[in-house]
């Protein structure tokens, strides 16, 4: 069976030479006579597929040394309880409102202390990243979050807060596909199933000094400190998801890194808003300025016509292109994995599709 163009939001399409690489070794890695998935994630064979993990990671994102990585369980979700349970010293966190996700760790966070939103695109359907210019932060804030790329509603932050707090961010729908400078944040986490592997695995970058102020009631497992004392291991860590993020770190570097991989998504989502922008049907959803590279949303303004197009397309193999239930439309997701020829091909269907019903 053919594989087909996957544009789903997440879990995503990974790339064929991890796949393949996966499979080569499924039943037996290297020269161990067991697979990755059968070996102590305490034995040399695994702590050097971890070790390497981590370097690929820190040199694929430039990330210094004064900062930890980890590699935890529970998704992204996990640590929208986690970021309050260990960096709210003074009880007190600004939010920014730019989406689903960025509300769900804002609402988590008021569970551990005071939650200052400080700005919210929410009442607009979030079509737009909040002005940032406008921004009222809080005094003694502990961080400041940010969701950086909103995967519901297509949007981006083109630059950063400005602001005296650290910047947390949920980078789970960008990381590893633009450049990212890491000094500029107190920390990233991010989901792995868009841009680095299977879903539950969740990597955190995280600057150290804020590391060891968890609270007392936080559970050892979202203990920043205890985990990175552990590198990863208080637990089983997800060994296999960890695995196949290695493989995903080897093949981003085989194709030139972050860099590389910005460009092409510059000229994908080029492809897609440029073809949107003099489409005589379908119209991008997201304001302009603020335009994901990762997710393009689109309608054509009629539910019907939007329900034919997403299954007109998946009979050709493009497929996952519903929108999020809670914004209907469509949602093409082109992460890091997704080849040009994918959006090509889509592009090439939305035209033949436009000419016969518009
Ligand atoms: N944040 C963002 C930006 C997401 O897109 C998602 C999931 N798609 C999440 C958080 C939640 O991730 P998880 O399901 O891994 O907990």
């Amino acid at each position: 069976m053919e594989r087909v163009y996957n544009f789903s939001p997440g879990p995503s399409q990974l790339a064929l030479p991890v796949l393949e690489k996966a499979q080569k070794d499924l039943v037996c890695y290297g020269d161990t006579g067991m697979s990755v998935m059968e070996m102590s994630h305490r034995s040399k064979m695994y702590t050097d597929i971890y070790d390497k993990t981590v370097a690929d990671l820190r040199d694929l994102m430039n990330i210094p040394e004064d900062y930890d990585v980890v590699f935890l369980q529970g998704g992204a979700t996990q640590q929208f309880s986690a970021v309050p349970l260990n960096l709210m010293v003074n009880k007190k966190a600004d939010y920014i409102d730019s989406g689903n996700f960025a509300h769900l760790a804002a609402e988590e966070g008021k569970r551990y202390g005071e939650v200052n939103v400080v700005a919210s695109s929410r009442e607009d359907v979030y079509t737009y990243i909040p002005d940032l210019d406008a921004i009222k932060f809080t005094e003694d804030a502990d961080y400041v979050h940010i969701t950086q790329n909103n995967t519901i509603y297509g949007t981006r932050f083109v630059e950063l807060p400005k602001c005296k707090a650290p910047i947390v961010c949920d980078a789970s729908s960008m990381i590893l596909s633009e450049e990212m400078d890491v000094t500029k944040y107190g920390a990233i986490y991010a989901g792995a199933q868009k841009n680095i592997g299977p879903s539950g695995l969740c990597v955190l970058i995280v600057k150290h000094d804020l590391v060891g102020h968890a609270m007392d009631i936080c559970p050892k497992l979202l203990n920043w400190q205890i985990q990175v004392e552990k590198g990863s291991m208080y637990n089983t860590p997800n060994t296999w998801g960890i695995y196949l993020a290695g493989l995903t770190f080897e093949w981003l570097k085989s194709i030139g890194g972050v860099k590389a991989v910005e460009a092409v998504n510059i000229q994908k989502a080029a492809m897609l808003y440029d073809f949107l922008d003099n489409s005589k049907l379908f119209k991008a959803t997201a304001q302009p300025k603020y335009r994901s590279r990762m997710n393009v949303t689109f309608v054509t303004g009629d539910a019907d016509k939007d329900a034919a197009f997403v299954k007109a397309a998946a009979a050709e193999g493009l497929v996952n292109l519903k929108g999020h239930r809670s914004v209907g439309g469509m949602r093409a997701s082109i992460y890091n994995a997704m080849p040009i020829e994918g959006v090509e091909k889509l592009v090439a269907f939305m035209k033949k599709f436009e000419s016969e019903n518009a």
